[in-house]
C-alpha cells in the first residue's frame, strides 16, 4: 500500500486565523444605490446601526472597504471624522455613545470584485446584469461593511436602476415607486438577520417566474427569454423545501423564496439568503436535462439547504465551514434520493448509496492525491481554499455515519434540537456537538477527535474463515493505519468503530446481523455461525468512512454481488474488491 494521502494542506509557517474582533454588533444596514450598468459605477449610502459593547475611550469602528471613494461619514446625522488605509475606513467613536447610526457616502467606480458587470450578447444569448457574489468577503469591493462573517443584521435594500431592467435582492420587496426619467427605485425588506456575505443585489433584463409548488411564495429570475427552461431548472424547490422542512424539523425560515440565474457566475451558485444566485450553465429545458443527463437537481437542493445551514445558522469564522458545506452536501444526497425515487424506499436507499459512493470516491482521490487535512482547522492562507473535498464530500460522510451510529430517530431530534436552539445565530462547532449530547444523552467527544479534529480515515484489512470445530466465523480485523505506526502512536491511531457484520444463514433466506464495537488496532473476533457462509460482508450498508482491504475468493465476491438481501454499497464493494 503506498503511502498516500499524508501531505500536509499547509505548509509550516501558516498561520492561524482567528475571528475577527469588533467593537460594535451591527444590528441593522440600511443600504441605498444607484447601478448604472454602462458606466459600471455605484453611488449611494450605507447606514450601520451600531450597539456598542462598551464605553471604552478611543474607539474605532473599522469597515472594510476596497478602492472605495468614501465621500462622507456621519454619526447620528452629524458630519464625522474619518480615515482611510489598508482596505479599512476607520471611524472615531465618541466615548459617551452605546448606539449609534453611522452613516457613509460612497461611490465604487468598476469594482474589481464583489459586484459584476455583464454586457448584453445577443449572439451568446446573453442580457445585460449586474450581479454580487459577497462570499468569502468581497461585498467590501463595492460598499463599506463589516466585511466578516461574525456579525448578524437585518437589511433594508433600496436599489435605483432603469426602468426597462428589474431589480432583486434579499427579503421582500416594497411596494415599487413611479419612475422618474427612467429610473426606477426597488426597494427590498429583510426583517430576519443574516450576516454580510450572503447579501445579494442583482439588476438586469430578467423575467420572472412563478412557482406555486412550496409553502412561502416562490420565484425564480431568469434571463428574459429563458422562461420555459427556468421552470424545468427549478422544478425541485417545492417538493425539496417541504421535506428539508420536515427532515430537520424547522419550518422553512425565510418568508419566501427563489433563485436568480446569472451569466459568467464563477460558483454553482451561491445560497444568498431568501434569493440563491445560480449559474446560467444549468439554465436548460427538461429534454436537455435528461438527454445530457444532467442533474440540476442536486445543485438547487444544494443551495436551498444552505437557507438552513449556512444562513439560519452561520459558521462564526471559516475554520467551522464544515458546518454549512457538510451539512448542506449531506442534506442534498438525501433529499435528491428522495426526490429520484418519488415514494419508492428501496429505490431512495439505493440511489442514496450511489450519491454517498460518489461523495467517497471524491474524497478519497483528495485525500490520496492532494493533501489532507482535518475537518476543522483555522491554518490557512485563505478561506477560499477551506471549500475543498474535506469540507463537501469527508464531512457529508461524517455525517451519514453519525446519523447511522445514533439511529435516525436519535439523529434528526439532534438536528431539530441544533438548528432551533441555535436559529438566526453563529455557530461553531462544539455547538453542534453540544445538541447531539444534549439531544441524545450520549458524550460525543471521542467522536468529534476521531472524525473532525483529526485528518484522514481508518484503512482497516479484514480477513475471515469458518472454522467447524467451534461452529464460529472468526474474522480478523487490522486498522493498519495505526498498526503499522510505533505502538506511542497507535493509541492516538486508532479509531473506535462500531462494525456491522452480516452473512447469509445456510439453508434459509435469512440474514445474520452482528455489530460489534473495533477498539483495537488489531483484533479478532469470533462469531458463532454454526455452517460456513455463502460470503460475509463488514459494513454492509456502508456507513464508515473507511478504506477496506477485504480478501475473499471470487465464488464469495459473486455471491455476494448478486444478493439483493444486501444493499448497494456491499455489492459495488464486491463488485470492486
Ligand atoms: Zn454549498
Amino acid at each position: 500500500m503506498s503511502d498516500t494521502g499524508t501531505r500536509p494542506f499547509c505548509g509550516p509557517a501558516t498561520e492561524q486565523q482567528w475571528i475577527r474582533p469588533r467593537i460594535a454588533r451591527i444590528t441593522h444596514v440600511d443600504l441605498a444605490v444607484s447601478i448604472d450598468l454602462e458606466r459600471q459605477r455605484i453611488e449611494g449610502t450605507v447606514e450601520h446601526r451600531c450597539e456598542f459593547h462598551d464605553r471604552r475611550s478611543g474607539r474605532i469602528l473599522e469597515l472594510d472597504q476596497h478602492d472605495l471613494e468614501i465621500r462622507s461619514v456621519e454619526i447620528d446625522g452629524r458630519p464625522a471624522a474619518f480615515t482611510t488605509a489598508d482596505n479599512r475606513l476607520a471611524i472615531p467613536i465618541a466615548d459617551a455613545l452605546a448606539t449609534a447610526s453611522v452613516r457613509v457616502s460612497f461611490i465604487a467606480d468598476h469594482p474589481a470584485k464583489g459586484m459584476y458587470f455583464i454586457p448584453a450578447d445577443p449572439s451568446r444569448a446573453q442580457v445585460a446584469m449586474c450581479w454580487t457574489q459577497g462570499a468569502m468577503e468581497d461585498h467590501s469591493h463595492w460598499f463599506p461593511c463589516f466585511d466578516s462573517p461574525n456579525n448578524l443584521s437585518t437589511w433594508r435594500i433600496g436599489v435605483r436602476h432603469r426602468s426597462s431592467l428589474i431589480a432583486v435582492a434579499n427579503g421582500v420587496k416594497e411596494p415599487a415607486t413611479a419612475p422618474v426619467d427612467g429610473w426606477t427605485t426597488s426597494v427590498y425588506v429583510q426583517d430576519r438577520p443574516h450576516v454580510v456575505y450572503l447579501v445579494n443585489v442583482v439588476v438586469g433584463d430578467f423575467a420572472e417566474v412563478r412557482d406555486d409548488s412550496g409553502p412561502v411564495p416562490i420565484a425564480h429570475y431568469v434571463p428574459r427569454g429563458r422562461e420555459a427552461e427556468g421552470a424545468a431548472m427549478f422544478r425541485a424547490t417545492g417538493f425539496a423545501i417541504r421535506w428539508l422542512s420536515d427532515y430537520i424539523g424547522l419550518a422553512f425560515p425565510w418568508p419566501r423564496y427563489g433563485h436568480v440565474v446569472v451569466h459568467k457566475f464563477m460558483w454553482g451558485g451561491m445560497e444568498n439568503a431568501t434569493l440563491t444566485t445560480i449559474t446560467d450553465r444549468v439554465l436548460m429545458d427538461a429534454q436537455v436535462q435528461a438527454r445530457e443527463d444532467i442533474d440540476c437537481d442536486s445543485l438547487v437542493i444544494h443551495e436551498l439547504v444552505h437557507q438552513w445551514y449556512g444562513d439560519l445558522l452561520t459558521m462564526k469564522g471559516w475554520s467551522d465551514i464544515w458546518l454549512n458545506e457538510s451539512f448542506a452536501t449531506y442534506l442534498e444526497a438525501r433529499c435528491a434520493a428522495a426526490w429520484r425515487a418519488q415514494g419508492d424506499s428501496s429505490r431512495e436507499a439505493d440511489e442514496l448509496a450511489l450519491l454517498l459512493w460518489i461523495d467517497r470516491r471524491a474524497y478519497l482521490d483528495e485525500d490520496s492525491g492532494r493533501y489532507r487535512r482535518a475537518l476543522v482547522t483555522n491554518r490557512y492562507e485563505d478561506a477560499y481554499e477551506l471549500f475543498d473535498r474535506v469540507a463537501y464530500e469527508k464531512g457529508c460522510l461524517v455525517l451519514h455515519q453519525l446519523c447511522r451510529r445514533l439511529g435516525e430517530e436519535r439523529f434528526r431530534a439532534a438536528l431539530t434540537l441544533y438548528t432551533s436552539r441555535h436559529a438566526h445565530d453563529l455557530v461553531e462547532t462544539a455547538d453542534f456537538r453540544q445538541a447531539l449530547e444534549d439531544a441524545t444523552g450520549e458524550p460525543l467527544d471521542w467522536y468529534f477527535d476521531q472524525w473532525v479534529h483529526r485528518a484522514g480515515h481508518p484503512r482497516i484489512k479484514a480477513r475471515w474463515r469458518h472454522d467447524p470445530v467451534r461452529g464460529a466465523l472468526v474474522v480478523d480485523l487490522e486498522q493498519t493505519h495505526a498498526s503499522a505506526k510505533p505502538a506511542s502512536e497507535q493509541h492516538v491511531l486508532t479509531h473506535r468503530l462500531a462494525i456491522e457484520v452480516v452473512w447469509p444463514v445456510t439453508g434459509s433466506r435469512d440474514l445474520e446481523r452482528r455489530r460489534i464495537e473495533l477498539v483495537r488496532a488489531v483484533d479478532t473476533l469470533v462469531l458463532p455461525c454454526p455452517a460456513a457462509p455463502a460470503w460475509v460482508a463488514l459494513d454492509p450498508d456502508g456507513d464508515l468512512l473507511a478504506e477496506w482491504d477485504e480478501d475473499a475468493d471470487a465464488t464469495q465476491l459473486c455471491a455476494r454481488l448478486q444478493d439483493h438481501r444486501l444493499g448497494a454499497d456491499a455489492r459495488a464493494r464486491a463488485a470492486v474488491a
